[in-house]
């Protein structure tokens, strides 16, 4: 059969406008946010690919949803209809609302986590490990050597190695390992899905050590849809399906609904375990909120539960992730080196190999992130070395394989032309790719300090 194009399964009703910058305005901006694009004014950004996090365009129905929010301190009736919609889609019976992702994780590494335990998970995410570092856990990853190595088109990247569970519980002991933390579509992988056979097989590695199984579920529509296009005998599934099938195997979850659930702030802490949600249920109204809204308002969790359902649906899916593999298509056929295959959020550059003259210890992912914005205004964010960090007990620089520009695609907020665009900027700066200098901090925070870190070039 002949094969159509994608098109949105949507049109559009409002827009935004955008100002334009010159190249001496996009020089003095980038030196006075330090190479930091995180330290960006947005106004001085055109095609914004920080992130896909909170940034997606919320359809009509979540917008009118924001018109129903019952802001009642307790009980809210959208409160319910989240629970609800959050049982429903993602199997999981109780639900803890969350101002974000990063609540759940502290609430969940806080319950769990004993001083002296062991992490494993499918490769680390900042936030998330560094939760579990404060709450005296230590993160070791376990997903598969391929996920390391941005040449390797493994179509399941996400994957875990049993044989480094294995390894780890024999090192450690089964009770020294509180949980495993399996990421679906793994962000720091490069947007890289988990197959269900594989977390099938985690399944049954931590039924047979009676470890609990926790999923970080920020983008399991995206992993899902993988799982259907990539994974034999999955076809005939539709992701919302196949959504279910995931959460189903896993015990309980953190969510940040601001990526796969579109809408601009949320996140929540979901289980199955009444003590669970118990024990959960008493940090929450420490750190958030009451636990019918735990720091939401009634109407981000109504749009939130829209959110859920228009994120499985299968059209959606393939509009979303065709439109990141025409940017990563576009890049390849020009030869950029990218991390392959193409995410499901993102297009990452490989910066080592597009800046091979800087060595890591000069940060060659936020130098090209910061020679990009100069280019043409778009804005990209670094994830290598600035974004691993140091190692706590060291102090060293973790030195990561992956050396990355991430171009994260919002949902539903630009057109093919943009991504024309954007193509054709990093084809540029490719041009001149010999010019571009290492940079040094000039100041360098403690944690998670490619927030707000600052650098100048190296002479
Ligand atoms: C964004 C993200 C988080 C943290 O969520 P926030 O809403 O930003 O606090 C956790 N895990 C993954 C994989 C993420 O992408």
């Amino acid at each position: 059969m002949e094969k159509r194009s994608w098109a949105e399964p949507y049109k559009i009703k409002m827009v935004e406008l955008l100002k334009m910058t010159t190249l001496e305005e996009r020089k003095a901006a980038i030196k006075e946010a330090g190479f930091n694009t995180f330290l960006l004014k947005s106004e001085d950004v055109y095609i914004d690919l920080l992130t896909d996090s909170g940034v997606g365009a919320m359809s009509d129905q979540q917008w009118a949803g924001i018109m129903m929010g019952d802001e009642a301190y307790a009980g809210s009736r959208n409160f319910y209809h989240m629970r609800d919609t959050i049982t429903e889609y993602y199997s999981y019976q109780f639900t803890v609302p969350t101002h974000q992702g990063r609540g759940a994780e502290n609430i969940l590494s806080q319950i769990l986590i004993k001083d002296g335990d062991y992490v494993p998970g499918n490769m680390y995410f900042t936030t998330t490990r560094l939760h579990q570092e404060i709450a005296g856990g230590h993160f070791v990853d376990v997903i598969i050597n391929e996920a390391h190595d941005p040449d390797s088109d493994h179509p399941f990247k996400g994957n875990v190695d049993i044989a480094k569970l294995d390894r780890l519980v024999n090192k450690v002991g089964a009770e020294k390992i509180p949980y495993v933390c399996i990421a679906t579509c793994v962000n720091m992988a490069g947007g890289q899905p988990i197959s269900l056979e594989n977390l099938q097989a985690v399944r049954q590695w931590c039924d047979k050590h009676n470890v609990m199984l926790v999923h970080d579920m920020t983008r399991v529509a995206e992993n899902a849809y993988f799982i259907q296009q990539r994974e034999t005998g999955q076809q005939h599934k539709s992701v919302k399906e196949i959504v279910y099938e995931i959460c189903a195997l896993t015990d309980a979850a953190t969510m940040s609904s601001k990526k796969d659930a579109m809408v601009n702030i949320g996140g929540f802490l979901a289980m199955n375990d009444a003590t669970l949600y118990e024990r959960a249920c008493e940090l929450v109204v420490v750190y958030e909120g009451l636990h019918t809204y735990g720091g939401m308002a009634g109407r981000d969790m109504e749009a939130l539960a829209i959110g859920i359902r228009e994120s499985v649906q299968d059209n959606h899916m393939q509009a979303r992730i065709g439109q990141v593999a025409y940017l990563g298509k576009k890049l390849e056929d020009a030869g950029v080196p990218i991390v392959k295959p193409y995410g499901g959020h993102a297009i990452f550059l490989n910066a080592k190999a597009i800046l091979p003259h800087i060595p890591q210890s000069q940060f060659p992912a936020q130098a090209l992130a910061a020679a990009l914005y100069v280019e043409s205004g778009i804005r990209a964010m670094e994830r290598g070395v600035v974004s691993a960090g140091r190692d706590a007990q060291t102090g060293e620089n973790f030195m990561p394989k992956l050396e990355l520009v991430r171009l994260t695609i919002p949902r539903r907020v630009y057109t093919q032309a943009h991504m024309d665009v954007t193509a054709e900027s990093v084809i540029r700066v490719m041009k001149y790719a010999s010019q571009v200098k290492g940079l040094k901090f000039t100041y360098e925070p403690k944690m998670l300090r490619f927030f707000m870190g600052r650098f100048e070039e190296v002479a």
